[in-house]
């Protein structure tokens, strides 16, 4: 059956029955003409939205439905990590194309529902609509960070340490192993399809005051450190030889004969954080870690007072490279 045959407000009540019960915030939630939602005392709201759009960020052809919505919810749970707030609850937009099955919606819902319960997430409302082109997910999420402890790009000082957790260029060489079609790393591609938010690493990083500045890696290294220097009024010097490529990963592009370095730091979708911190509050940065259980937390350069943008290799500076950009062919 198809999502035409089944008709909008039969839909609607499929994907509601999907959907984990809201928690106490929720006064008023799905179902209504708009959510009522109870703020926490002393906190500070803090809110993002991301679109997955088809044949742009996911194909239909290697995402299994469960893997789209969860992802959808994912990306979003990323940007509030990065702000230091914890994620309260979430708002889903579908426009859905007629001939999708209906199974398919009711897979995506679940693969949301799945990850918004794991972080307490829940879902205050919604809207669906009819897509005359591709599937599109588009998340709100809210959160909050207690006053005055959210993270920004902007908060880095020349001095700082750049440090970043996880490995980076993973979800990359996933992706290009799906689009070759050689399923070379089962875990590359996972971390494509089902990439993790570091939820509990930013909360924690923002309440110990452990960072100045923090930003996810949605658009890849190379765009957030960028992006976290040119916010912070600083240049960014990086050494190539500390950046933590995913093994993994690296074996893909050394057998491919491409450069590991530029294709792990310009490769998007990581879903890593990156933070600059004060050379004193290591100290603070290395207890976070152990208490959230975070494998890798990794020095990689340093924010500086001239503007420049640089990467250190072989023992020469090149100019930091370019990350991914949207509007770029
Ligand atoms: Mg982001």
């Amino acid at each position: 059956m198809t999502v035409s045959d089944l008709g909008e407000h039969a839909l609607l009540a499929r994907i509601l029955a999907r959907l984990p019960r809201p928690g106490a915030q929720i006064l008023v939630g799905p179902g209504d003409d708009a959510a009522v939602i109870e703020p926490g005392r002393n906190h500070r709201l803090v809110v993002t939205t991301d679109a997955l759009v088809e044949d742009v960020h996911f194909s239909r052809a290697w995402c299994r439905p469960a893997d789209i919505g969860r992802k959808a919810l994912a990306v979003n749970l990323s940007d509030l990590a990065a702000m230091g707030a914890t994620p309260r609850w979430a708002l889903l937009s579908l426009a859905v194309p007629g001939a999708l099955p209906v199974e398919d919606v009711e897979q995506l819902t679940e693969g949301l529902a799945a990850l918004a319960q794991v972080h307490g997430v829940s879902v205050a409302g919604g809207n669906i609509t009819r897509s005359p082109g591709g599937l599109v997910v588009d998340v709100t999420v809210g959160g909050e960070v207690a006053s005055r402890r959210w993270l920004t790009r902007s908060g880095g000082h020349p001095g700082d340490e750049l440090w970043v957790s996880g490995t980076v260029g993973a979800a990359r060489a996933g992706l290009e192993m799906l689009v070759a079609g050689d399923a070379a790393d089962a875990s590359c591609i996972a971390r494509h399809v089902r990439p993790e938010a570091r939820v509990r690493l930013g909360i924690v990083v923002a309440k110990a005051q452990a960072a100045r500045a923090a930003m996810d890696l949605s658009d890849g290294l190379a765009d957030a450190v960028r992006k976290v220097a040119v916010a912070s009024g600083c240049g960014a010097l990086v050494s190539g030889e500390a950046v933590p490529v995913d093994p993994a990963a690296r074996r893909w592009w050394e057998r491919r004969g491409v450069d590991v370095l530029d294709s792990a730091v310009a490769g998007g979708e990581d879903y890593e954080l990156l933070f600059a911190v004060p050379p004193r509050w290591g100290g603070r940065l290395r207890n976070v870690r152990r208490r959230v259980a975070t494998p890798l937390i990794t020095r990689i350069g340093v924010l500086t007072r001239d503007g420049g943008l640089w990467l250190e290799r072989d023992g020469h500076r090149h100019s930091w490279p370019e990350g991914f950009e949207h509007f770029r062919g």
